[in-house]
């Protein structure tokens, strides 16, 4: 994908402070475009806007959009990635997870009906939940527990997609859906819970690795620049294109698998400690990406070894800085 595109956009970037979120604003800085970054800053953090600060086209502005938004923004395009996305920060405040995703996405859906703006929601794996049909086509209706400590974020996300089909089909909104899956890289926090970062801090802290249930449950992980790329491709394609459409790797792989991964990279044995399997964890996913591939010409590129050294590699360097507070559990 080239960096220079013709036209540039003005773009809002809800949920810019957080991990894919940073690496968008930095991708479309780089494109040319005028960047606003919304952040209520719950789960995102100044550290990954540290490198975007200084740029003539960025700005940052700290709302929670559960509320309205300020009536002085007039983006042509919005990427929603507001909404803390990992299992153990988006259960810490159900509610507000739920209100995230519903009062967030019609407060945007709002904006986009006033500015004529183009708008796409970073939806995600979970609206399969925990999924009887395998690999996950979009067509795949999913299989939702609504009354689990996952509904809120899995709920939330599925009426997320339906306020965006339904102001798109009433009230001609320019939407894209990206159902998106596991994504790992540079920038994840230390502390969320997340499997790839958990496991390379504890590697790095010569502790075990903390591996929940017999570890046989599958996840694909995509990188993150594979992501942001699939993500961009997305928004600016052809109108008629909503989606949703889903955006991961199709490399599946254990969770044990990716800690013998990590301590290999460590140059250390295999050490695991094995801990109960948390209620609704999903026992496999994996996406179709037939249709990316189709209408995006989208594919990931980097392979999970690859991605992984690149990864280690960041943590490794941030806990020689003394930037790496948090210890994971
Ligand atoms: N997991 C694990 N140990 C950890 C963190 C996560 O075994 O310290 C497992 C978790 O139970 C799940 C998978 O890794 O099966 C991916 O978890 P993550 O929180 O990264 O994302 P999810 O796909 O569940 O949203």
């Amino acid at each position: 994908m080239s960096d220079i595109t013709t036209e540039a956009e003005v773009i809002l970037v809800t949920g810019g402070a957080g991990f894919l979120g940073a690496h968008l604003c930095r991708k479309l800085l780089t494109q040319g475009h005028q960047v606003i970054c919304v952040d209520s800053f719950l789960t995102g953090s100044e550290e990954n806007l540290d490198s975007l600060q200084a740029h003539p086209n960025f700005s940052v502005i700290e709302h929670d959009i559960i509320n309205p938004l300020p009536n002085n923004l007039y983006p042509t395009q919005i990427y929603n990635l507001a909404c803390a996305a990992s299992p153990r920060r988006y259960q810490a405040d159900p509610i507000h997870t739920i209100r995230t995703c519903v009062q967030g996405v019609f407060n945007l859906l709002e904006l986009a009906v006033e500015q004529n703006a183009r708008i796409l929601q970073a939806s995600t794996s979970e609206v399969y939940g925990g999924p009887k049909e395998h690999p996950q086509h979009e067509s795949y209706h999913g299989n939702v527990n609504p009354v689990g400590i996952r509904s809120c974020y899995d709920e939330g996300k599925r009426c997320a997609e339906t306020l965006m089909s339904d102001y798109a089909r009433t009230r001609d909104v320019k939407a894209k859906i990206a159902r998106i899956f596991n994504t790992y890289g540079p920038g994840m926090a230390p502390d969320d819970g997340r499997v790839v970062s958990t496991f390379i801090c504890q590697a790095l802290q010569g502790k075990a690795l903390t591996v929940y249930g017999d570890g046989s449950q599958t996840r694909s992980l995509c990188y993150v620049d594979d992501m942001i790329e699939g993500l961009i491709l997305l928004m600016n394609s052809v109108e008629t294109f909503r989606g949703p459409v889903n955006l991961g790797n199709t490399e599946e792989i254990s969770i044990l698998d990716i800690a013998r991964r990590v301590c290999g990279l460590a140059r250390q044995k295999t050490n695991v400690e094995f801990r109960p399997l948390p209620a609704d964890d999903p026992g496999l996913r994996c996406p179709d990406i037939t249709l990316a591939r189709h209408h995006l010409h989208w594919k990931p590129k980097v392979l999970f070894d690859d991605g992984l050294k690149k990864t280690y590699e960041h943590f490794s360097q941030r806990m020689e800085k003394g930037t790496l507070a948090s210890s994971p559990m």
